[in-house]
């Protein structure tokens, strides 16, 4: 029998990894995308015109399109990667976070309920929830969130434990560190950094403008962290789960590892810029995820400086042959 899974989220950072990874067990793909005047596709574009895969118009603030896809589709995996990811983004639009981030999932697990279809629910949870809590987190951390963001994420994860519990759902929450990647999305402080790096390289910008250098983050490789969630929801029993690699890094030390791969000093480079500090900062996520090697048979193979390198790799590559083909234009 064919799987049917369905990606909220698809045309972003994890969903395209996710929706690659599941199509190549054979999966029957289908993803929910948001409709906007421009497309916005371009981390799928490469998928396109694969049979399995199907796209559908959707949003987590709108029940009914919801509600329409699952009956429809009645998949037996259901992947809630859709939200608004980003956490300084979320003070300046808390409502629509809470939306999205937070009643989008209750939206759609009435969705699965209502259509009464034998279906496993991955919710992605964030080490966001722990905020002020400090390192190490594991799944037994008190939660503390320091944004809407986070406060929204953990109204999903609790409503995912809740109709765990209340209605018998295979419903599991991954609670996942920051995870990186070339497709990340350009405003994240990875990307950032590495996309300035090679701008600065390629000469067309000579500094970058960043906040607090002092945070500590657990950064991993997305592609890993995909098939932790996938693995999460093939097992025996519903469980949630820390994805994360176990080593904290400053946004400092990122930035010296990826200006050093381009063969540059940050310090020559780098500005201070408060605009880019939060009302409210998470000092430090170091994540504990012994159960998800213990259970899942699951570890993050790539640290924080080989994800630096491999970021700044890709976008010099990138943005290469982007000056290259303004050059044959011009
Ligand atoms: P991205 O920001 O790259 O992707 C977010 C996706 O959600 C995009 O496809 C976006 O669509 C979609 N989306 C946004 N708003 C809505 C909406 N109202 N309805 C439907 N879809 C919507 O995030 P990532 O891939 O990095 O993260 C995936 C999930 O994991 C997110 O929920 C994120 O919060 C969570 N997470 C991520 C971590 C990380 O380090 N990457 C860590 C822990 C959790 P569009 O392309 O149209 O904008
Ligand atoms: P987050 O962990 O989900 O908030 O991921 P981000 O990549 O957005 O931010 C990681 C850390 O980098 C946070 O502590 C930010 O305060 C810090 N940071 C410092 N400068 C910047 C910046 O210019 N942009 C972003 N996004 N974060 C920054």
């Amino acid at each position: 029998m064919t799987k049917r899974a369905l990606i909220t989220g698809i045309t972003g950072q994890d969903g395209s990894y996710l929706a690659e990874l599941l199509l190549g067990k054979g999966y029957e793909v289908h993803g929910l995308v948001r409709r906007s005047s421009t497309l916005n596709r371009s981390r799928i574009d490469h998928l396109h015109g694969t049979s399995s895969l199907h796209l559908h118009y959707g949003d987590l603030t709108d029940g009914v399109s919801l509600g329409n896809q699952i009956r429809d589709i009645a998949p037996h995996e259901v992947y809630n990667l859709g939200a608004q990811s980003h956490v300084k983004v979320s003070f300046e639009l808390p409502e629509y976070t809470a939306s999205t981030d937070a009643v989008g999932t209750l939206r759609l697990l009435e969705a699965i309920r209502a259509a009464k279809i034998d279906c496993r629910f991955y919710q992605a949870s964030t080490s966001e929830m722990f905020g002020a809590t400090p390192p190490p987190q594991s799944e037994n951390t008190v939660f503390y969130p320091r944004s809407p963001y986070g406060a929204a994420k953990l109204y999903s994860h609790w409503v995912t434990v809740n109709y765990r519990e209340a209605y018998d759902l295979f419903a599991v929450s991954g609670i996942l560190f920051n995870h990186e990647s070339p497709r990340r999305g350009e405003s994240f402080v990875t990307r950032k950094i590495t996309l300035g790096v090679a701008s600065i390289k390629l000469g067309i910008s000579d500094h970058l403008d960043l906040g607090n250098l002092e945070a500590v983050r657990d950064w991993g490789y997305a592609p890993e962290y995909v098939e932790g969630m996938w693995r999460m929801l093939q097992q025996d029993e519903p469980q949630d789960y820390v994805l994360a690699t176990g080593i904290g890094t400053t946004v400092r030390e990122f930035c010296q590892y990826a200006f050093a791969r381009a063969g540059l000093d940050w310090e020559d480079h780098v500005r201070y810029d408060k605009s880019y500090e939060r009302p409210t900062e998470v000092d430090a996520l170091i994540g504990d995820a012994t159960k998800a090697r213990d259970v899942l048979g699951w570890k993050a193979d790539t640290d924080a400086k080989a994800l630096a390198e491999l970021m700044v790799d890709a976008d010099i590559e990138h943005l290469g042959r982007l000056v290259q083909h303004k050059r044959e234009l011009d």
